[in-house]
């Protein structure tokens, strides 16, 4: 199999209510067995929609799996309209259809006509038995391409592609796997990672065998994720070696990962390394550092604790900040988160001070201090300090004020 595409059928899913998530189980168990997804599609009970759906997927693929519409009722249209595609005839079969009677007799009811259709069968089509539920899946070989039926519900869906379909795909496979890679960076947008990787690129798709990448990005983190597909797994993840040390090269100390871990477990692994503590003072971040900091377990050996600063009386009477230094300089200033992360450090013991003071907005902006800025300061042997200007609306500033923060703690015990 070269490429695969999975069609999600179910007016259900096109609501706001429901969300596909066969389609996220089939893509994790083909990717083990090394196949890739060229894309996917949602599709409603509508004939027409579903099968030209059918037919561009198969167009494209030589792997098309369809989930949802195999059903007893009028709007379950999956299996006559795979047929209808293939200019295949359906005909009842016997076996099935005892299967179904049988079932329904087991609880005591008889089978509604309207089941019969479900023990229909396109020819050729191989049967796949569900024993979790009345109808079967098919598979049907056309020409050199597959086309897998499952039903909905996915604790049916899930045993049938396990023990009937993912066998078949690992023969075919011949043990070919996609392996993965993920580089997280800081303190950079989108852009400049992109204008950095770009010439790198090139490079990673010449590789042997070929690294596709993609970047995706978050509020104060973008990650690169670099994949590839080959049977034997040492070449593969060689190749994927050299090309996150050509990105690393090229991204420099702004990958601050790429074996899995947070850039607070990053931080955390660093403090605990260096025997030292930490201690944050914040203002409009209102805790998430703190939070973030103590999300990674075991971190009680390296956090001493913090303050909440948010109102100037606060940053005054718990971290020392001078009355005359917030009256000149305003509490979203350089000379105040210097002083925040001073006090912290003092009043806390801590070997690391860091303080996040700023405008997350909606509200309080000003011409001098826009919504956005905002100031991070980190207090040990020396103090640092930096004015951010971040983009976005209240949640994303502040978190990308928790990401910075962390960084310039990553940076200070990187030095
Ligand atoms: P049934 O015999 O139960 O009607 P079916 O094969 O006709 O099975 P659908 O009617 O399309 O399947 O869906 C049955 C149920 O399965 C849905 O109500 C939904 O809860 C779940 N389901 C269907 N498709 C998906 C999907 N893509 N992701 C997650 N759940 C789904
Ligand atoms: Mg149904």
């Amino acid at each position: 199999v070269r490429s695969a595409h999975i069609i999600a059928v179910g007016s259900e899913l096109l609501t706001p209510h429901k969300i596909d998530t066969n389609s996220l189980f089939l893509a994790a168990r083909l990717e083990e067995v090394g196949i890739a997804l060229s894309g996917k599609s949602v599709v409603g009970d509508e004939q027409v929609d579903l099968r030209i759906a059918i037919a561009t997927a198969l167009e494209r693929s030589d792997l098309v799996i369809t989930t949802g519409g195999l059903g007893p009722t009028s709007d379950d249209l999956t299996r006559e309209t795979a047929a209808d595609v293939l200019g295949l005839t359906l005909t009842e079969d016997a076996q099935i259809l005892d299967t179904i009677r049988a079932r329904f007799r087991s609880r005591g009811m008889t089978m509604p006509d309207a089941n019969r259709k479900q023990a229909m069968v396109p020819r050729g089509a191989t049967v796949l038995p569900n024993p979790c539920g009345t109808a079967p899946g098919l598979a049907i070989d056309t020409r050199d391409r597959l086309l897998v039926l499952l039903p909905g519900p996915p604790r049916e869906l899930q045993p049938m592609f396990d023990a009937h379909v993912l066998p078949r795909l690992t023969r075919e496979s011949a043990g070919q796997r996609v392996r993965r890679r993920v580089l997280k960076i800081t303190g950079r947008s989108e852009s400049m990672v992109e204008q950095s990787a770009f010439p790198v690129y090139s490079t990673l798709r010449g590789a042997d065998p070929p690294i596709a990448t993609t970047i995706l990005a978050t509020p104060g983190q973008i990650e690169l994720h670099l994949s590839a597909v080959g049977s034997d797994i040492d070449a593969v993840d060689r190749a994927l070696d050299s090309g996150v040390r050509a990105l690393q090269d090229a991204l420099g100390d702004a990958v601050f990962s790429v074996d899995g871990r947070s850039l607070e477990q990053v931080v955390g692994d660093l403090l605990r390394a260096q025997r030292k503590k930490i201690a944050a003072a914040e203002s409009c971040t209102g805790g998430l550092l703190l939070g973030r900091l103590t999300d990674v377990p075991g971190s009680s050996a390296w956090v001493v604790g913090g303050t909440i600063a948010y109102a100037n009386d606060i940053k005054i009477s718990e971290l020392g900040v001078g009355v005359d230094v917030i009256a000149t300089h305003g509490a979203v200033s350089e000379p105040v988160a210097v002083q925040m992360a001073e006090g912290v450090r003092q009043r806390f013991r801590a070997d690391i001070g860091v303080a996040i003071t700023g405008v997350a907005g909606p509200g309080g902006g000003s011409a001098e201090k826009p919504l956005g800025t905002v100031v991070i300061a980190t207090a040990a042997h020396r103090s640092q300090v930096r004015t951010f200007r971040f983009v976005g609306d209240r949640p994303m500033v502040r978190n990308q004020s928790v990401a910075a923060a962390l960084d310039s703690v990553r940076r200070l015990l990187l030095e």
